[in-house]
């Protein structure tokens, strides 16, 4: 791989993808410098409907994938099995999926967004949901069970290995790329981008963001996190011009 001198790493639904016209903007902005920047898709999809996504909205081919919310990098289609043997490090993924079947209002998301690293719900949205979580993670805790969760949309429940999510995921491949802080810039819109907003990166949050990750950019946003006027692919042009000068 010849040496690049920038990271992107991008959210596909509501960041990427949403409006199709600014989709196709960014890639022949992309295009153009394509062999100068990594590009990575950070994304709470399967692989499998990744692929799918990026066929069905012509999406550029990425030079990686972090896929599930961080639980799968892929490089094509090959998965990354240095970061799996990380995630399986003190990972008891039969044990927290049984704890967790306690709570009847968790729904079992589809078999094809389950993985090895991953176990995923649905909640119903209501106002309880942000303690019936708090009471998993409690329970988790309280039964010595390493995990993560990861909640968005008031809706998606992602339960990881403790050194999985996004953030931790695209830390891995900036070390492996070598390429610095102020090169590396991550875009999202909802909850489980926040990881990567948390690291040591520049990032932009696209004006359609979910009022998680707003209400995190009010609390703990910084100089190197950029509030973007425009929409999804629109937002990511922004910060592109806004932290690199293109
Ligand atoms: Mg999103």
């Amino acid at each position: 791989m010849p040496k690049m001198k920038f990271l992107l790493v991008t959210d596909l639904d509501n960041t990427l993808v949403g409006d199709d016209e600014a989709t196709q903007v960014f890639n022949q902005r992309l295009q153009s410098m394509r062999s100068q920047i990594c590009l990575v898709y950070a994304t709470g999809r399967s692989h499998a409907s990744t692929c799918e996504l990026i066929a069905q909205k012509q999406l550029l081919a990425p030079d990686s994938t972090i896929a599930g919310v961080g639980s799968e990098i892929y490089q094509d289609a090959t998965l990354d099995l240095d970061w799996a043997e990380h995630l399986s490090q003190d990972w008891d993924k039969m044990a927290i999926a049984s704890l967790a079947q306690q709570f009847p209002q968790l729904q079992p998301q589809s078999l094809k967004e389950q993985n090895p690293w991953k176990i995923s719900y649905c909640l119903e949205p209501a106002a309880e949901n942000s303690s019936i979580i708090q009471e998993l993670q409690q329970k988790l805790t309280g039964s010595g069970l390493a995990a993560q969760i990861i909640f968005s949309s008031n809706r998606d429940v992602d339960i990881l290995p403790q050194t999985s999510n996004k953030g931790n995921a695209l830390t891995y491949l900036q070390k492996r790329l070598q390429i610095p802080s102020e090169a590396t810039l991550v875009c999202g819109d909802s909850g489980n981008d926040i990881s990567m907003f948390e690291q040591d990166v520049r990032g932009v949050i696209v004006a359609n963001a979910m009022s998680e990750l707003l209400a995190w950019h009010r609390e703990c946003g910084t100089e190197n996190h950029y509030l973007a006027g425009s929409a999804c692919a629109g937002g990511i042009i922004e910060g592109m011009t806004y932290f690199w000068g293109f």
